[in-house]
């Protein structure tokens, strides 16, 4: 393939892109997005493969590779489960950051082409830094991994003058890059730019350890801006157009979306930038579990549940994270189509930090078919509550929690939640009196309006099914 013919598929695959993360931007023509994402990749990865750059010699390499990779990548794809989904997204993201190393340090030991003067200069930059955002990358995205797993509590590091040390990693990495930048030869630019790699490796660490597990969310979508903007250095470093704009596009829209996260759990998007985000302002966690909310606790049936659902006009259901570890989405369509038979006005109210990665819920419930003018933001439902009868709480814990309204010491204090108790019923439907990701007690279960409809949601779906159609 001619160098000419090689940039117009990237120009067109940069298209493709763009046109990707507009679809994507809806829910109604996210699939349409999905296409043009692959059918960009496509054209990026032939167009490169088959390009001017790569030799005859290089071929088989890049082939086998190919072949590697993309195995497991389908094996991944085809084994995970929903639940696994963030864990997987998160995982992808280190191997961005692993690749932006590799390729800084091939780019630098690579004496094929002789950079001199302002030109040696600028390379030597990209590399130190493309390896920076790589290794923080990298570190960082591997203990998210560990956190979201559940292989790494989700209780947050708080190591004594942790800003103080940050600023000294900082310090220290602008010196070490002052010495890489004046060595001579690629021997003595080797030891800073190694001490660099591990300090950055260290913070990445660190940044992600010291976050608590209500503010996850944020950490998730910081890492997918970090890992676009470790592709971006990528690119500048092998001379990749394509790649460098597909970095600053995966970069820019993973910062809008930290900025959404941000708003979503009122934390301030400067102070999470500036890495001061952790406890989230209020006590840990375990501290707030030492406080019992006082009131009793009221368990119902599923005939129980479905009598209440059966006699109400208005119905808010609120997904969590229990909906889809449990698979209940089908289900819970199934009630939804029934109520809805019936005449009761059945809405979903959104969380946008509900699950564990952005859009959780929104894509469960497009799975199981659900209308999407019935899925409802928790900005557009949150003021219906005090006009529903029945608010339906399914493997949601954090998302409904009073205590991040009324407890100025909760964890999760300032955090916008959907008002359930402000319905005539809530009923909460989970395994057991367990906490959520945030490790916060939750009031809400003790409210005299709430009943508790203990069991695995799926099945307690089943059975409410049952009776409602009974
Ligand atoms: P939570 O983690 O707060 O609560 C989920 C609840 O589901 C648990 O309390 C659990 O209780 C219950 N549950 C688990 N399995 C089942 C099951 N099989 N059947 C019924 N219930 C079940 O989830 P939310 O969605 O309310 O809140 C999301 C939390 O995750 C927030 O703290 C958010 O900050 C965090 N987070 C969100 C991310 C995102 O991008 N959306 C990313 C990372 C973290 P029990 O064990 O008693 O059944």
């Amino acid at each position: 393939m001619s160098e000419n013919l090689a940039t117009v598929a990237y120009i067109g695959a940069t298209i493709l892109f763009i046109m990707s993360l507009g679809g994507l931007s809806n829910a109604e023509t996210s699939r349409r997005g999905n296409f043009y994402g692959m059918l960009g990749m496509t054209i990026a990865v032939v167009a490169t493969v088959l390009g001017p750059r790569v030799t005859a010699a290089g071929l088989p390499w890049i082939i086998g590779s190919l072949a590697v990779g993309g195995a497991i990548g389908v094996y991944a794809a085809r084994k995970v489960q929903m639940t696994q989904m963030p864990e997987l997204v998160a995982l992808m993201h280190s191997l961005v950051g692993l690749a932006a190393c590799l390729v800084g340090f091939a780019s630098y030991v690579d004496t094929s082409v002789v950079y001199t003067g302002a030109e040696k200069a600028i390379h030597e930059v990209e590399i130190y830094i493309g390896i920076l955002i790589g290794a923080v990358t990298f570190s960082g995205s591997i203990i998210a991994f560990g956190k979201l797993s559940g292989k790494i509590g989700g209780k947050p590091l708080l190591l004594p003058a942790r800003h103080w040390l940050n600023l000294i990693a900082l310090l220290a990495v602008i010196w070490f890059g002052a010495e890489f930048l004046a060595a001579h030869d690629v021997d003595a630019g080797m030891l800073p730019l190694a001490i660099m790699t591990i300090i950055a490796l260290l913070f990445g660490i660190h940044m992600v350890m010291a976050i608590g597990g209500a503010d996850m969310p944020v950490v998730v979508s910081m890492l997918n801006s970090y890992s676009g903007w470790a592709a971006a250095a990528t690119g500048f470093m092998l001379a990749n157009d394509l790649l460098i704009v597909t970095g600053a596009l995966v970069g820019s829209s993973g910062a809008i979306l930290s900025y959404i996260m941000c708003r979503a759990m009122n934390r301030n998007f400067i102070s999470v930038i500036a890495g001061g985000f952790g406890t989230g302002g209020g006590s840990t966690p375990t501290a707030a579990a030492g406080e019992q909310p006082a009131g009793e606790v009221v368990a119902v049936s599923a005939v129980e549940t479905a009598e209440l659902l059966r006699s109400a006009k208005n119905v808010i259901i609120v997904p969590g994270y229990g909906m889809a570890v449990a698979q209940a989405q089908h289900t819970v369509y199934e009630i939804t189509k029934l109520l809805r038979e019936k005449g009761v006005n059945v809405r979903f109210g959104i969380h946008p930090v509900a699950g564990r990665m952005p859009g959780h819920m929104n894509v469960l419930l497009a799975e199981a078919k659900v209308p999407y003018d019935i899925v409802l933001e928790m900005d557009e439902i949150n003021d219906d509550f005090p006009d529903t009868d029945v608010s339906m709480v399914i493997g949601a814990n954090d998302i409904v929690n009073p205590a991040a309204e009324d407890d100025p010491n909760s964890p999760i204090a300032g955090m916008p939640v959907l008002q359930v108790w402000k319905s005539k019923t809530s009923i909460v439907m989970k395994r057991s009196m367990a906490s959520g990701y945030a490790g916060v007690d939750n009031p809400l279960f003790f409210r005299e309006n709430n009943r508790m409809l203990f069991g695995d949601a799926k099945k307690m779906l089943d059975e409410v099914l049952v009776a409602l159609k009974a």
